[in-house]
């Protein structure tokens, strides 16, 4: 058995970009600079139409037989990864579907191959109607300490729109029992510019979640990603999606009141009290290195980006790691894109001297200094003391400029 990653698809881009998919065999027995581990638990009671991450929904009687492959599969990710990691991120699916039982064997494992007595930040992923007591303790007891919980709006009508299946009522009571269970930072996510939804509703959604006392809220506009019923459904003409007019009043009411309410902003959709940034997507953000475990999860390792082939039944019929596709490695142009793709979604930006390498280098150098001039000229972009930003006016238009820029 291979420790390292199988590929198993000849993806096109590969051969343009003439990196053959084995070359990721060049990677060492042991990977230096890894920082965080996602892990992706890939069950669901129910499938929001808006949802494009996998995850299934019949999962009787695989749930044990996935936690004993993941536990497989963590012993060599363990055994991999030299340095300490910062973060461990429990996404999925629906993570807290998983039986307490289930979940203290998936922790023992967690403990004794990532965590190893370092100080991490562990990050789990709940619905609010898979919270209860016994299993917060459980979660508390085996070192999870950030919670973050999907509420997407309060409106129940809204709620229904994205098919999603959960009692407004139960993320108040999800997050009384997480605190009283110990949870010392806990996250909410909404989502707005839901088809139907007024801008005041938008806003007391906002209000009913700072009501909750988080210490960081995550502020979704709706996407349609390919291939979801939501998208089917807008294709068919069932709903009208918010103007871009109604969707940029809500993103500016949204960030003015978090502004008023002592949140700081540090992510186009992410917002934290003091030292309560979500430490795990600083990572993504700031293009660093973290290894995915599981069917359906992603990574990013010594230049290589992947994907973890998203089926239950291929990871469960095979052994060692999870098996990929999608496999990038990208060219130093692909390199800085990405970098500036994730960089200027943080507000305190990308430093300017890391900006002055990139206007040197890679073939795309001088149409990257042209953008960055035409963008900075029409007060999309700032230089600023702790790097290049988008201002206020550039986060409206964030996905334009960037592709602009890469
Ligand atoms: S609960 Fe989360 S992961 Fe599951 S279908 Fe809904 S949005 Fe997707």
């Amino acid at each position: 058995m291979t420790l390292l990653p199988q590929f198993t698809n000849e993806d096109p881009r590969h051969q343009a970009k003439k990196r053959p998919i084995t070359s990721i065999s060049s990677f060492p027995e042991q990977i230096e600079g890894v920082r965080g581990v996602y892990l992706h638990v890939p069950f669901c009671f129910h499938k929001c139409h808006y949802c494009d991450f996998y995850s299934i929904v019949d999962s009787r009687g695989r749930q044990e037989a996935f936690v004993e492959r993941l536990t497989e599969e963590l012993l060599i990710v363990s055994e991999l990864l030299r340095e300490p990691l910062r973060t461990i991120y429990v996404g999925g699916g629906t993570p807290t579907l998983l039986s307490p039982g289930l979940w203290e064997t998936l922790l023992s494992t967690i403990q004794s191959t990532l965590i190893r007595g370092s100080r991490v930040e562990f990050s789990v992923e709940a619905n609010p109607e898979t919270v209860t007591p016994e299993l917060a303790t459980i979660l508390v007891e085996g070192g999870v300490n950030r919670m973050s919980v999907g509420a997407q709006s309060f409106h129940p009508v809204h709620l229904k729109t994205l098919e999603r299946w959960h009692d407004p009522d139960n993320v108040k009571r999800s997050v009384d029992i997480l605190r009283q269970a110990g949870i010392r930072s806990l996250n909410l996510d909404l989502i707005f510019a839901i088809p139907g939804q007024s801008l005041e509703e938008a806003l007391n959604d906002l209000d009913t979640a700072l009501s909750l006392e988080p210490d960081h809220l995550s502020c979704y506009d709706l996407t349609y990603e390919p291939n979801t019923p939501m998208t089917e459904r807008l294709r068919r003409g069932e709903f009208q999606p918010a103007t871009q007019d109604l969707e940029a009043d809500m993103y500016r009411g949204l960030c003015g009141r978090l502004e008023s309410a002592g949140f700081i902003q540090y992510e186009i959709s992410a917002w934290a009290q003091p030292d309560h940034q979500c430490q795990h997507n600083m990572l993504y953000w700031r293009n660093e290195q973290w290894w995915p475990v599981g069917p359906g999860a992603s990574g990013h390792v010594a230049g290589f980006r992947w994907k973890n082939i998203p089926r239950l039944s291929v990871y469960l019929d095979s052994s060692g790691l999870c098996q990929v596709q999608d496999v990038e490695f990208l060219d130093e142009d692909g390199r800085i894109g990405e970098e500036l793709m994730m960089g200027l979604r943080l507000r305190e930006g990308i430093p300017l001297s890391r900006i002055d390498e990139m206007l040197k280098c890679g073939d795309r150098a001088e149409q990257r200094a042209a953008a960055f001039e035409k963008h900075i000229g029409n007060g999309l972009l700032a230089r600023r003391e702790s790097g290049l930003q988008l201002t206020e006016a550039g986060l409206l238009l964030a996905d334009s400029i960037l592709v602009d820029l890469i």
